[in-house]
């Protein structure tokens, strides 16, 4: 029985924890040996601990054994992003800067994960301070994407999708900030939903940039996502933007009875820069809806060409107020070249930051700067108010709005990494949603000829996750793209 539990679904195992035809030990044995299996090539962890995920496996199933189950993830692995923190544990970020740190707290959603139950597992590559697309910009090394390791799994949480892709884990938490926790989904062929902002608290999340960031959890359904979704989402007085809201019970809002969905299709997003066999794939997504019964609407969303420029304004202009923290005196790397204090700040921020981060931490201080102020923070900020209109009149009329979660599949490593613009233009569809607050998931849609995966994104009302997983589960419990686990050459 223990042969492959890794390829099973959180809420299959699960099922057969309760039964008790397999131990978490042995389910957390699985993913050990997978990871010792591909990890040299696919190259999603920054950091295992096998000792202490046993531990904790075999804690889990004493204490089943006693108490029967805490939860319907007690005893499965989830493995963390490296930016959020776990207590006497890494949290690099990806980046030289926190190479090592150790965080002295758990963040809420790990405190949270280690009440329900759940077996930490791993600390996941990402790029530096989640600035990236591709997972290149990693201080330490570059993830591969498990279904072609010369492509990249996206980013910043690569690592977290290329891990619940390849096997390596069952379930595993990002941070989204444009896009970070679906567009890797997508590019991986596993499912990710970015909640609505303030659903999960940020505390213990190192922040990128505050008002845009949000923790997203990963698996192989929408099924396991609800699963994970639920132990996390509750209010936190540690988080001043965590919101009060009515406990929703996702998992059994997905038994419900299928309902024929009014669901909006926009034309900005099915024009220019997208490729072929995305629209497709999309295209054929909306046919299953239609032949579902759901009633497909035309909505507009007229200043999405609007969105990646000012999420560039925005995010950097955060960014660069949240980075001043590392400032070479507390926590982070100290350059020993420097010989006074004002050389430690300068020489341990131009050693410890990449290239990535330094240009953001430039553009943000300059949008801030006294003169441009008006001109480019200010602007931004009220293209966010436009954007977020045209989301509520679009909402207005339907239950969720479609859109292709990437313009392309899974490009190739370095193909994007010199031309910053095209790196930039990827998140053109999963931006809009950061500055809106608004919930929004990518279910993996099929393959390209070259079967690299292919995912398309359903965007909410806020604070209704549960209806948004219903609609996303009648695509995904037909399909189950991301049951399938490549084979890693
Ligand atoms: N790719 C986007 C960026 O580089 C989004 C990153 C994210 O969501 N963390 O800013």
């Amino acid at each position: 029985m223990s042969d492959h539990l890794y390829k099973k679904s959180a809420a299959e195992l699960s099922n057969l924890l309760d039964k008790g035809e397999v131990s978490s030990l042995e389910i957390t044995q699985s993913v050990i040996d997978r990871t010792h299996e591909v990890d040299d090539r696919v190259n999603a962890f920054l950091q295992t601990n096998e000792e202490e995920a046993l531990e904790s496996a075999k804690a889990a199933d004493d204490r089943r054994a006693k108490k029967g189950r805490l939860s319907p993830i007690d005893g499965i692995p989830v493995s963390l992003k490296d930016i959020i923190a776990v207590e006497g544990s890494s949290l690099t970020c990806g980046s030289k800067m926190l190479e090592h740190f150790i965080s002295p707290y758990d963040a809420t959603c790990t405190k949270s994960l280690k009440e329900a139950g759940a077996v930490l597992w791993g600390r996941l590559n990402m790029d530096e301070f989640a600035m990236g697309s591709s997972t290149e910009n990693s201080a330490f090394k570059t993830t591969s994407n498990p279904w072609n390791l010369d492509h990249v799994p996206g980013g910043s949480s690569g690592g977290s999708a290329a891990c619940v892709a390849a096997g390596e884990t069952i379930l595993s938490l990002g941070s989204d900030t444009g896009g970070s926790v679906r567009q890797p989904a997508s590019f991986c062929g596993v499912v990710g939903i970015n909640p609505t902002y303030g659903s999960i608290s940020r505390y213990g999340l190192v922040a990128f940039a505050s008002s845009l960031d949000q923790i997203g959890p990963m698996g192989k359904t929408v099924e396991d996502v609800a699963h994970l979704l639920q132990c996390l989402v509750k209010h936190d007085p540690l988080d001043s933007t965590s919101v009060k809201t009515e406990p929703q019970d996702f998992v059994n809002s997905l038994k419900a009875d299928d309902k024929k969905w009014k669901i909006g299709l926009p034309k900005e997003y099915f024009g220019e820069g997208l490729s072929e066999e995305v629209k497709t794939s999309a295209e054929k997504a909306v046919k299953f809806y239609e032949s579902k019964g759901c009633e497909i609407i035309d909505v507009s969303l007229p200043h999405t060409e609007y969105a990646v420029p000012a999420y560039y304004i925005i995010a950097t202009a955060e960014a660069s107020s949240n980075l001043s923290r590392y400032d070479g005196i507390r926590y982070t790397h100290r350059s020993p070249n420097a010989k006074n204090a004002v050389d430690i700040y300068f020489k341990s921020r131009g050693e410890g930051f990449g290239d990535e981060v330094k240009r953001r931490i430039l553009l943000g201080s300059y949008v801030l700067s006294s003169g441009y102020y008006d001109a480019y923070y200010l602007k931004a900020q009220k293209i966010r108010s436009l954007i977020r209109q045209d989301f509520t009149n679009a909402l207005e009329k339907v239950d969720a709005v479609i859109t292709p979660t990437s313009p392309t599949p899974a490009f190739k490593k370095g193909e994007k990494s010199k031309d910053l613009m095209s790196m930039y233009l990827s998140d053109i569809y999963t931006i809009s949603l950061n500055l809106t607050g608004l919930p929004g998931i990518s279910v993996p849609s099929g393959h390209t000829n070259n079967n690299l995966p292919l995912g398309i994104q359903l965007i909410g009302k806020p604070y209704q996750e549960g209806e948004l997983l219903q609609i996303a589960n009648l695509f995904d419990k037909e399909h189950l793209y991301g049951k399938l686990i490549p084979e890693i050459k």
